[in-house]
């Protein structure tokens, strides 16, 4: 063993040769790399799962201290193929942005600009004037708020509006969102006081009426988001709320979480009500998310009456909670899309792919088959079925999409060791196993990206990768 140990190279040596093939990587994480991997060496030859001098040698390690560094000088963030057919799916970023979004924040990125600077008083102005005009234009809003995410979004408005009393919800929507934020908590947080009201299936009107007391401050109407109760069940709508809460003297607050701001029932996403309609139908203040249906950036909009939302810009816990310049021109340039709806339906990218029509998923289904028949040909069997996309970010939680799948089957590995090597891919490729099938959902990537699909699959499958792999 002690031959084995006396073989390695030393670490001085390893780091040559890496600064030789990374000249631009820093001395110190070249360094680190070295040391990892012959400790890892050293714990091979001490568990005998390496017995020859000859597998110690620079020369035979210089893959690993290579593939080390590789791995140590690449960003952690990186771009992944999303073949999964959940278009706002929160692991993967949830939304891309639209072009002009993408050039908004660009020109933020790079120069100064008039974040709170008012260009007409050549005073200090403010953030959320910036895009509070937009939003209520869009919404009918008398007044809005842009934070940092929705849940930061509730928080503000319960803190603001409820800090220190009750706020009235039902058993029905004490929901718990993916990424655990759970109502009950973010109201604990905020000082707020629960009142449950109803039970999990059934609650009425007369529920809410008896729960209402002198400590009220508000009554909430949270959307149940990512379950649907089905079966013996009834909820109040919030228009009979807004009604009982408006003769007590209260306001009535909504997370709407999702927030499309279009009807997107012609393209059967029923049932998920649009921010113009719930204000419409009496709800005083509406929060909801910018990354979600609305296909902006990470955000939380706070919309509705002007009273309310000026005692939430007042509040000190504002300043921990807004959200930065980037976001700021991300949200403007998306928002202003939706002044044409049929524009933002084209060029905002989550709503494009939610509206995206069956002959046009069939077309770039056939698209991509072509590519990958030939490519994968003795490698895969390649097929079209139909399937379903996922709408995601807790929306239209049990309406699937009709979507046509690109299915994969290896011949040679299992679907699931072929999940695996994508996941190494150069980008990785995210699809769906079923069975002995890969499956790739052309909804959520671009024309542009079927090329880079074609070329990791192949890579993935190829038997030069499956030995490179057991090494
Ligand atoms: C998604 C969601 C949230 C959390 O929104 P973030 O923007 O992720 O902070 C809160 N409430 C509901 C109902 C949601 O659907």
């Amino acid at each position: 063993m002690q031959a084995l140990f006396r073989a390695l190279p030393s670490a001085d040596a390893c780091l040559a040769l890496l600064e030789r093939s990374f000249p631009e990587a820093a001395h110190d994480t070249l360094l680190a790399c070295c040391r990892g991997v012959l400790d890892d060496l050293r714990a091979a030859v001490r568990e005998r799962r390496v017995t020859s001098p000859e597998e110690l040698s620079l020369p035979a390690i210089s893959g690993l201290l290579r593939a080390s560094a590789a791995r140590a000088c690449a960003p952690r963030l990186r771009r992944v193929l999303n073949g999964a057919g959940v278009v706002v799916h929160t692991n993967l970023g949830r939304s891309t942005l639209a072009r002009e979004a993408q050039e908004a924040v660009a020109l933020a990125a790079r120069d100064y600009c008039n974040l709170e600077f008012d260009l007409d008083s050549g005073e200090r102005g403010s953030r959320t004037a910036l895009v509070e005009g937009l939003i209520c234009e869009l919404t009918g809003a008398e007044a809005a708020l842009v934070v940092n995410n929705n849940a930061a979004a509730v928080l503000l408005m319960l803190d603001t509006l409820c800090k220190g009393g009750e706020a009235v919800l039902s058993r029905g929507q004490l929901v718990e969102i993916g990424g655990s934020f759970r109502i009950p908590d973010v109201m604990v947080r905020s000082g707020a006081i629960l009142r449950e009201v109803g039970t999990t299936n059934r609650t009425h009107l007369s529920d809410y009426a008896e729960a209402i007391n002198e400590q009220t401050r508000a009554v909430l109407w949270v959307h149940p988001s990512n379950f649907r109760v089905i079966g013996f069940h009834s909820a109040v709508s919030p228009a009979e709320l807004a009604g009982l809460a408006h003769s007590r003297g209260l306001p009535l607050l909504e997370d709407l979480g999702s927030g499309s701001l279009l009807d997107l029932s012609p393209w059967g996403l029923r049932d998920e009500p649009a921010v113009p309609g719930v204000l419409r139908s009496g709800v005083d203040v509406v929060t909801f998310s910018g990354d979600k249906v609305l296909g902006g950036p990470q955000a939380g909009i706070i919309a509705g009456k002007k009273r309310f939302l000026d005692a939430m810009k007042k509040n000190q816990l504002l300043r921990a909670l807004r959200c930065g310049k980037l976001t700021l021109a991300a949200l403007e340039a998306t928002l202003r899309l939706y002044r044409d709806p049929e524009r933002a339906c084209r060029s905002i990218p989550t709503l494009r792919r939610l509206t995206m029509r069956c002959e046009v998923l069939h077309a770039r289904a056939e698209a991509l088959l072509a590519l990958l028949a030939p490519a994968l040909g003795g490698l895969a069997e390649v097929r079209l079925e139909d399937g379903e996309s996922r709408v995601g970010g807790g929306a239209f939680p049990e309406q699937g999409l009709p979507t046509e799948l690109v299915s994969v089957r290896p011949l040679e590995m299992s679907a699931a060791a072929l999940r695996a090597r994508l996941l190494a891919g150069d980008p990785p490729l995210i699809g769906r196993l079923e069975h002995d099938w890969f499956q790739i959902d052309p909804r959520t990537l671009e024309d542009e990206d079927f090329p880079d699909v074609t070329r990791v699959l192949g890579e993935a499958l190829s038997p030069r990768a499956a030995s490179d792999h057991t090494a």
